[in-house]
């Protein structure tokens, strides 16, 4: 079946013959940076030009190919939003923070970044085929200075070879699929070699960027390190054509499952009528929606960003009214390096004995009975089983009832209110009997 989607090339692209135009490496070579070779494309605004004549800015950089999908006469094109800096981009806001989501503190050697207990980030470049003026890395991506050096990857793999705990490596940056094929393929070899690790996923937005780089010869590649995921990202509709669908259907044929991240943008697309279109267009390309992220507290973002709420509406209108798969989940990436956190709209209204009331999309409300003699049958089978991450106490102990409570700091020293200790003071009268280390846990 052929995809109704456009394939688009800006009329300053004419003359270049077909066999240029779809080679990726033509792409990156002729890539628009400058105000003079923008303007010849698309006719600047006052605030584009302010931008682009300053110094200091985040690096730009676009393909001929992406720049040839924004509609010169709209300057408020949500595809040109993403890659052609305004003056807006200058300016500073409260919480905006030069690593927001505090990755390098989460660094045990440079460049890979370990958040969870059971997967890692590796930052593998910091060069991308274009650059999102919303970065959430422009602290590193887009200086070449800044990108990881041999000794810094041996280091990664090393790091990735006594941490057995990992069993997902996935692969960001800066874009991995810009990287020298030789490069990429050494590193895939060299992450397979490890055998803890199940599975590889690769975060590019290289096939909507530049889709000409997906090659046969690429699909080939990659699928000799199977299993291997990738997530692209696409913010709009107006990024998916015949080009995008292809580059898709070439990757999903060789095996890789395609996921999509897109991050909430003012202007760009923060619209459940976009969003809409969006997760429904991505799915006709055979690409799931992933997450789609509130904008990070990032400098020269802070235009882009939306409340929360946006974000909550959009998922009201996504769940339900559409098809269960093409509906992401909405992610805000604590600030602070708290990691991924879920938002969505409640659909638990309330809860009495053995019942639940909830609502469904349309404000349906209706009740839940529960069961009641129910018994989890696999408790003791699965009691003491050690976790994925050993010293991670949290929510997890209070299910278990290792602990009682969690306390905010200094919550002892301002309940103690200076007093004295006395008889009624003593401690075991709050300590409950039984809560503590079990015996499994203690073996582990
Ligand atoms: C996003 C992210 C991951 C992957 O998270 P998933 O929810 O498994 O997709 C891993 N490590 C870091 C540091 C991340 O930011």
């Amino acid at each position: 079946m052929t995809l109704p989607f456009p394939s688009r090339r800006a009329p300053a692209f004419a003359d270049v013959p077909d066999e240029k135009w779809n080679d990726w490496r033509w792409q990156l070579s002729h890539r628009l940076n400058s105000l003079e070779d923008i303007e010849k494309v698309i006719p600047l605004t006052e605030s584009e030009r302010k931008a682009l004549g300053s110094s200091g800015l985040f690096r730009v950089d676009v393909t001929p190919y992406f720049i040839s999908l924004i509609d010169p006469d709209d300057p408020d094109d949500p595809v040109r939003k993403q890659i052609i800096p305004t003056d807006r981009e200058m300016a500073a806001f409260t919480a905006m923070m030069e690593d927001s989501l505090a990755e390098d503190r989460h660094s045990p050697v440079p460049g890979l970044v370990h958040r969870y207990p059971d997967r890692v980030l590796m930052l593998v470049t910091t060069q991308c085929a274009s650059y999102c003026r919303y970065c959430t890395r422009a602290r590193i991506v887009g200086d070449p200075a800044a990108t990881f050096k041999r000794d810094e990857f041996d280091m990664q793999i090393d790091y990735l070879k006594r941490t057995p705990q990992v069993r997902d490596v996935l692969l960001s940056g800066g874009d991995p699929l810009v990287l020298a094929p030789k490069v990429l393929e050494e590193l895939l070899t060299r992450l397979r070699e490890i055998p803890h690790i199940e599975i590889v996923r690769i975060g590019s937005r290289v096939p909507v960027f530049m889709p000409m780089r997906v090659t046969d010869e690429l699909c080939e590649t990659l699928q000799r390190f199977h299993p291997l995921w990738l997530n692209i990202h696409v913010n709009h509709p107006n990024e998916i054509t015949a080009e995008l669908a292809e580059a898709a259907d070439k990757l999903t044929r060789v095996g890789i499952p395609l996921g999509n991240q897109s991050v909430l943008l003012a202007g760009v697309n923060d619209n459940v009528h976009i969003q809409r279109k969006l997760v429904q267009d991505l799915v006709r390309i055979r690409v799931r929606p992933y997450y789609l992220y509130q904008c990070d507290l990032v400098e020269g973002a802070g235009h882009f960003r939306t409340p929360v709420a946006k974000g909550i509406e959009i998922m009201e209108g996504l769940r339900g009214h559409t098809s269960g798969f093409a509906v992401p989940q909405y992610i805000v990436d604590a600030p602070g390096g708290g990691g991924k956190i879920p938002v969505a709209p409640n659909y638990l209204l309330t809860m009495s004995d053995h019942k639940v009331v909830l609502r469904n999309y349309e404000g349906y409300i209706t009740t839940y009975e529960e069961p009641t003699d129910y018994t989890p049958a696999m408790a003791a089978k699965y009691k003491g089983l050690k976790r994925p991450e050993p010293g991670q106490e949290g929510l997890t102990a209070l299910l278990d009832g290792e602990k009682m409570f969690i306390k905010s700091e200094g919550f002892d020293e301002i309940h103690d209110r200076h007093g004295i200790q006395h008889r009624l003071k003593d401690e075991s009268k709050w300590k409950p009997l039984g809560i503590g280390p079990g015996e499994e846990q203690e073996k582990e």
